[in-house]
């Protein structure tokens, strides 16, 4: 039976159980931190990290995907420690998280050698710990599929072709960069059914949603709670929507939540959560959503579709 790489080494499919297929146990910036950690409060974030494990632990999940990635302070260390407290499985990738910037080491680097270190972190282990990852995370944003964003999907396409890991793309529906994400990775010789696309749940266009399904791709409809990208009404509408439409073995809920993320000061993010957010967490999902959808018509079948069983197929 095919395996996947946690923080704690490769498990058996069926011990995914529920599965939040798109959190982070911290989200901040490496490079600020690196130089200013007096911003920082180590043991501040600790402590929101182990409240949101046992949050979910307590909803019933078994097991968190950590797309974090360069750019995002992905810590193996950390998550594993968050695994260990916790019991829950934590799932982490590789790759690179950016909307255009590239460092001089990367940018001096081609697709492949880009993949290759994308593939040393899946065969040998991220940060010398041995964790393996177990996908490979790009992104693209508002500014779109610009030449260094073009040349990390590539790379990330080369290392999936070499290693048979799946891919997980942060997209941007509003500039409609889904379809142009898949184009180029599926120009790399990628099956489509390997790659998620993450965040096209922030918009409620079916018709671009419907032909992002049509490449063949996953999507993620895991910013429940972010309303200043799309309000939770119209993120209920379009999934219930696409359910009836016969597409719950294509689709993960999830939320994006960061149980810290430095974006702001604290100052700021007090004023702004409750305007921009108010609802965002990481039980979101399960004190609200979910029990809306089951009354609007969700089966159980269909939500075990989304969080059980479409894990195990995409990560496999
Ligand atoms: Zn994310």
């Amino acid at each position: 039976m095919a395996t996947v790489e946690t923080v704690n080494g490769p498990i058996e499919l069926d011990e995914l159980g529920l599965t939040l297929i798109h959190e982070h146990f911290r989200a901040t910036d490496e490079a600020t931190r690196f130089q200013f950690p007096h911003l920082y409060d180590e043991d501040a974030e600790w402590e929101a990290a182990m409240a949101d494990a046992n949050g979910v632990k307590g909803h019933g999940v078994r097991t968190v995907v950590e797309p974090s990635a360069m750019f995002l302070h992905r810590d193996a260390a950390f998550s594993k420690r968050v695994a260990d407290e916790s019991g829950l499985n934590v799932v982490l990738a590789t790759g690179i998280y950016t909307y255009d910037h590239l460092p001089q080491p990367l940018l001096n680097r081609d697709e492949d050698q880009i993949a290759e270190i994308f593939a040393h972190e899946i065969e040998n282990g991220i940060q010398g710990t041995g964790i393996k990852a177990a996908f490979i995370k790009c992104a693209a944003d508002e500014p779109g599929v610009t030449p260094n964003v073009e040349k990390i999907h590539r790379a990330a396409a080369r290392a999936s072709r070499q290693t048979g890991r799946p891919i997980m793309a942060h997209s941007h529906p509003k500039s409609g960069t889904g379809l142009e994400q898949m184009r180029v990775l599926t120009e790399e010789g990628v099956d489509p059914a390997k790659v998620q696309i993450a965040h096209t749940g922030d918009t409620d266009d079916l018709d671009y949603i419907e032909r992002l399904l049509d490449t063949g791709c996953w999507i993620g409809m895991d910013r429940y709670g972010l309303d200043f990208f799309l309000p939770t009404e119209q993120r209920q509408a379009t999934v219930l929507a696409l359910l009836e439409k016969g597409h719950a073995d294509r689709m993960f809920l999830s939320q994006d939540w960061c149980s810290t993320l430095d974006w702001f000061t604290p100052e700021a993010e007090e004023q702004l959560k409750p305007v921009m957010a108010p609802n965002w967490s990481m039980t979101f999902l399960f004190e609200q959503v979910i029990p809306e959808l089951r009354q609007r018509g969700m089966t159980d079948e269909q939500l075990d579709q989304m969080m059980v069983e479409n894990p195990k197929r995409w990560l496999a």
